[in-house]
């Protein structure tokens, strides 16, 4: 069979199947519609004004690497006026996000992109490691999932910005659609798909890749040979996502529409005001003072648990020493404060390209 050429430029050679299309193409104009879907997303949901300063949350993976890349080329490209920034959260885990952490080290070299990195460790003295010898494999990611979300905001105020990007994909919101039918989780199906999230006093968080297929993320890092790191998690993810990944790829392969297809059904649900008037009114955390619909956040909840099957558990030195050092008490506040924007802890550390 002769070569075919390119569905869009007509002149190059395909090369490569889009998975969204289906259409032949060649790697350039791939390149091209690739990053001008981002570009309209970000553009058509006015995600950013100029002179924003926006992290982009980066673990080493495909996605936060090809969304580091890519908003570098469109801020340069279509001058956003972006000062950005790599935010990494070290979770504790070894062999597996100490060597993803090289990566984003190296990352940050090639894209001249500042980093910072913030763990676990030093958030709430408990690395997922002492978390998974306490609790078990099985609700690990409850734990990691809350810390992470808490995590990403203390990074960001302390580097003071507006904005957190991180690198969700099409697949990613489809699969949370899904688990939230599947669970008759009507309010969270209602936000689930919202390409920008933000709270009073919050950070604003949004998913350039709302639109962008997972096989094309990982098409585009290969094409473009980036660097990232590939090896799962150590620590079995959520099995019910799981299931939810499965069906979806099952769909996909049917019918690669069903993703989109499925983002389109969460985006037509409307949260009714019944719905609405169960949700609770925003506060502070008593202990770190995070915001919180309750007396106590969500990650301050499962650290008290964790401290009361301290005796048993393998807390980190470090831990061990800063609670020594504050003695017991019901005032002890054993997270750090959540820190006002713009302000910086002692053993933060930013480095800068
Ligand atoms: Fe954390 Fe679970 Fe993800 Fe591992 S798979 S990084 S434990 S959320
Ligand atoms: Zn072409
Ligand atoms: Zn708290």
């Amino acid at each position: 069979m002769p070569p075919r050429n390119c569905a869009l430029c007509n002149t190059a050679r395909a090369i490569l199947k889009r998975p969204k299309t289906g259409q032949q193409i060649c790697k350039e104009c791939f390149f091209y519609v690739f990053e001008t879907e981002v570009h309209n997303t970000i553009t058509e949901a006015r995600l950013f004004n100029p002179g924003d300063k926006v992290a982009i949350g980066a673990s080493g993976g495909k996605d936060s690497t090809v969304l580091a890349y890519v908003m570098k080329a469109l801020n340069d490209r279509y001058q956003y006026g972006l000062e950005l920034f790599l935010l990494s959260i070290d979770e504790g885990i070894t062999g597996y996000r100490d060597d993803s952490l090289e990566t984003v080290k190296r990352n940050q070299q090639q894209y001249d992109i500042p980093l910072k990195i913030l763990s676990y460790d030093e958030l709430y003295g408990w690395t997922m490691d002492a978390i998974v010898s306490q609790v078990g494999k099985k609700n690990n990611c409850t734990f990691c999932g809350v810390f992470r979300r808490q995590a990403l905001d203390r990074g960001a105020a302390m580097l003071n910005v507006d904005h957190i990007v991180t690198g969700h994909n099409a697949d990613d919101i489809a699969e949370t659609v899904l688990m939230n039918i599947m669970r008759g989780d009507i309010a969270r199906l209602g936000r689930c798909t919202s390409i920008c999230t933000q709270g009073e006093d919050t950070i604003k968080r949004s998913k350039p890749f709302k639109y962008a297929y997972e096989k094309e993320i990982v098409m585009y890092a290969y094409f473009k040979k980036l660097d990232y790191f590939s090896t799962e998690c150590i620590y079995s993810p959520d099995a019910y996502r799981g299931h939810a990944r499965v069906f979806l790829k099952d769909l996909e392969a049917a019918r690669p529409s069903a993703i989109i297809d499925i983002i389109h059904s969460g985006e037509a649900f409307e949260i009714t005001d019944e719905v609405k008037a169960t949700q609770k009114v925003q506060q502070t955390c008593k202990r770190c003072g995070y915001m919180s619909s309750n007396e106590l956040c969500k990650a301050c909840t499962l650290l008290e648990g964790l401290e009361r099957g301290m005796a048993t558990s393998a807390i980190t030195d470090r831990a061990r020493k800063r609670l020594d050092a504050e003695g017991p008490g019901p005032d002890n506040l054993r997270t750090i404060p959540y820190f006002q924007r713009g302000n910086t802890a002692p053993s933060s550390q930013v480095a800068n390209g």
